[in-house]
């Protein structure tokens, strides 16, 4: 009874409140952006200078660029017809570009002619939303295409840049999900003759994978994401400055930074700083008050 009486109360409430709820954003269809690798790399802004020249891999006499701005035009192609929003877009991407879900289309290349399969990665934090992503894009291209699946997931997949926002301007907003996805080699005979040959096939299953995402969305919508690491951004000043693992120089060095590729300072100890950087891995750089860092 006290809950009939309340419910008369407030339904008209409810009915004068009604008008003010936006509506759009609840009807609005969800909004796919695929990105064709290397697409207009010459167009990068200067934060990616030294990503100008990766043009992609090229063999059999098919590029890179082309195979993937074929096949994220089909995937957009299918996402349409299925009632959502889709775009094709270029490498660079527009500062904090927000989405339902972000996908790069790419195709490997590799100097053992042998190596072969497809991969899927995705930021190295955790987040349900990505790893839901990157699970039904593997599960429906695997599926469908029957390549095998290639685990040799590299650092810099999952550090692509244009998800690296702790870094970088030009990338997807810290909140939109995203995943990279290598189709297979093209350096590789039987890889390549399947993806030239089987475009409406390959394009239908990363689709098909994206659209279960979508549909796996909670109703209250994805959780937030953790936070990706923050920190004062630098640069260095000379190239090929060793990085240790440990803020000492008694050891092998693990990596050299490179003249104007861009640091996060996490943490600052006497002569030291460890830095964060493109490929999501850690580091630490010795004299960095003096010599070899300068803030940008
Ligand atoms: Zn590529």
């Amino acid at each position: 009874m006290l809950r009939r009486s309340l419910l008369l109360f407030l339904l008209p409430l409810l009915v004068l409140l009604t008008p003010i709820v936006p509506r759009t954003h609840a009807q609005r269809p969800p909004l796919i952006a695929i990105q064709a690798g290397h697409w207009q790399t010459g167009a990068y802004p200067e934060e990616f200078f030294w990503l100008r020249t990766s043009t992609g891999a090229v063999a059999g006499g098919v590029r890179e660029v082309d195979l993937n701005i074929d096949i994220a035009h089909r995937i957009a192609e299918y996402l349409r017809s299925w009632g959502n929003e889709a775009y094709v877009l270029p490498a660079t991407v527009s500062p904090s570009y927000h989405a339902d879900a972000f996908v790069a289309i790419h195709s490997d290349g590799h100097a053992n002619k042998e190596a072969r399969g497809f991969k899927v990665a995705t930021y190295w934090r955790d987040w349900v939303a990505t790893d839901t992503l990157v699970r039904e894009i593997v599960d429906e291209y695997g599926r469908q295409t029957g390549l095998p699946e290639d685990w040799r997931i590299t650092a810099n997949m999952r550090g692509y840049y244009a998800f690296n926002s702790g870094l970088y301007e030009h990338t997807i907003a810290e909140d939109t999900p995203g995943a990279i996805v290598e189709m297979g080699f093209l350096s590789n005979a039987i890889d390549r003759r399947f993806m030239i040959g089987n475009r409406e096939l390959v394009a239908r299953a990363i689709a098909q994978g994206i659209a279960r995402f979508l549909a796996a969305r909670p109703a209250e919508g994805w959780p937030v994401p953790p936070l990706l690491p923050r920190g004062d951004i630098v640069e260095v000043l000379h190239d090929r400055v060793p990085l240790y693992p440990g803020p000492s120089e008694e050891g092998a060095h693990v990596d050299l930074a490179s003249r104007r590729e861009r640091y996060a300072v996490m943490e600052r100890r006497t002569g030291w700083a460890r830095l964060f950087f493109y490929s999501g891995k850690e580091a630490w750089i010795q004299d960095w008050q003096t010599k070899q860092l300068v803030v940008p």
